[in-house]
């Protein structure tokens, strides 16, 4: 892409209504608008590390056996009251009426849908487990949005619905999504804790809370150390493998962890004191189990081996990814501007043409920009006629992981000067040398 024909609404004031950094840096990438309290446009630039993001997502959820499909944003009251909760989820659920006057609702959450659809077409417990997910909008009315993306009152969310024929079924479910999250996040650069959550009516303590620890979360949280070193499943877990599962999910709930709702100062206090961490954190994602909750009034049941009919035993799993792309930045920036973890980078690379309309500057620039591109490589070609100062300044706030500097001087030699983004660390290297080791 080059920067002349891109569309990267750069702001030069730090905006003043954002509070937090990942607010005020967005904005000044020029990666979202906001266009009604707690409603945003994703421009190019956001809307790539969010597609980066959801693929991630898509990926994991797809690998641990979840299957995806796509639900309206728009549901009906008929569907809600069947569960009860079309009065009871009170005025964070935005209602609307249709020109025929006909009660509508827009998706704060899909549980009633979902079981809608599973108990239109399922009926054996031969089709169970069952794993269904999409990405798509929400919208909650919520009291206070703020903070950017990450309380929006529309935002993207991707929700799974596991149904199973019982709760060691549904355990199993519910320890794939476990292990899935715990990949999901590390793969965008997060170190996220699965930490006790509410668990509701049902009891138990399955349902946990992934929080990413950052200073300007909206949830007090305390953790065992250990929980920031430890090293997340691997690409080839078996996800059918129900004891290795177990094993893996028992690993991570082992230590303490817990966030203010759930917290025991007793239990807590247990934990050796150089151990104890008691921070802020950001909720990414929640995972539920919640029995026949939904299915017992929806009547989604199942043929059981004796021949007997019974209810599904069905969870919820949750990941924010529009918040994500504001979390990932309270993870990774410094005075500059974002750091983008490689994964979500909207662009790998940046070229920085430091003498825009030189002949040799541009002639290299344009081979390397063709190079990279011929390679599959996401560039960004600042080929604007701008001083380099302000090269490097939009560079850098924008976070592209490599920045290549294409410059006289170093031309002269047969050079470009490759910089790195997370470190500043910058190698003088042929573009030959460049273009092999940025396509690694
Ligand atoms: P919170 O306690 O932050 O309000 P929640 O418990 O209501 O979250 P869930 O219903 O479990 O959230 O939603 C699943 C995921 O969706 C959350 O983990 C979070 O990542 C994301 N999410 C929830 N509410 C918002 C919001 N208002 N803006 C952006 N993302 C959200
Ligand atoms: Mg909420």
């Amino acid at each position: 892409m080059r920067l002349s024909r891109f569309f990267l609404p750069i702001l030069r004031e730090t905006p003043k209504e954002a509070e937090i950094v990942s607010h005020r840096l967005m904005l000044r990438a020029g990666m979202m608008r906001q266009e009604a309290a707690g409603i945003y446009a994703f421009l190019p630039l956001g809307f790539r590390v969010l597609q980066k993001i959801c693929q991630i997502v898509r990926e994991e959820q797809n690998r641990s056996g979840a299957i995806e499909l796509l639900m309206p944003t728009i549901q009906s009251a008929e569907l809600w009251r069947e569960s009860g909760r079309y009065e009871a989820y009170g005025k964070e659920m935005l209602r609307i009426q249709d020109r025929h006057e006909r009660e509508m609702l827009y998706g704060p959450t899909n549980e009633e849908m979902i079981t809608e659809i599973f108990r239109a077409y399922v009926r054996s417990y031969k089709d169970v487990p069952l794993n269904l997910y999409h990405i798509q909008w929400k919208f909650r009315d919520e009291v206070r949005p703020r903070f950017g993306l990450m309380r929006g009152r529309e935002f993207l969310m991707k929700d799974a619905y596991s149904f199973d024929l019982d709760q060691a079924g549904a355990t199993h479910s519910y320890n794939k999504m476990f292990v899935a999250y715990l990949r999901t996040f590390a793969r965008m650069g997060l170190k996220s804790i699965p930490m006790r959550a509410e668990s509701g009516p049902i009891g138990g303590n399955l349902s946990h809370e992934f929080i990413i620890l950052a200073q300007t979360g909206e949830s007090e949280v305390f953790c065992h150390k250990d929980y920031l070193d430890m090293a997340v499943p691997a690409a080839d877990t078996n996800f059918d493998d129900i004891a290795g599962l177990q094993g893996i999910v028992s690993k991570w709930t082992s230590q303490y962890a817990a966030t203010s709702d759930m917290h025991d100062a007793a239990a807590f206090a247990k934990v050796p004191s150089d151990k104890q961490v008691s921070a802020r954190g950001i909720e990414v994602g929640h995972i539920f189990y919640f029995g026949t909750k939904y299915s017992d009034p929806m009547k989604a049941v199942v043929a059981t081996h004796d021949g007997k009919e019974a209810p599904v035993h069905m969870g919820s799993y949750g990941i924010g990814p529009s918040r994500l792309v504001a979390a990932i930045i309270e993870a990774s920036h410094d005075d500059a501007g974002i750091i983008w973890p490689e994964p979500v980078a909207p662009f790998k690379v940046a070229i920085l043409n430091l003498k825009q309309g030189a002949s040799d500057t541009d002639a290299a620039s344009e081979q390397l920009y063709r190079d990279l591109t011929m390679k599959g490589i996401e560039v960004l070609y600042h080929d604007l006629d701008e001083r380099p100062g302000a090269k490097f300044a939009a560079t850098d706030l924008i976070g592209i992981p490599y920045q290549v500097l294409v410059g006289p001087r170093g031309l002269a030699e047969g050079k470009v000067e490759v910089k790195k983004r997370a470190d500043g660390s910058r190698e003088n290297l042929s573009p030959a040398a460049a273009l092999d080791l940025l396509s690694r």
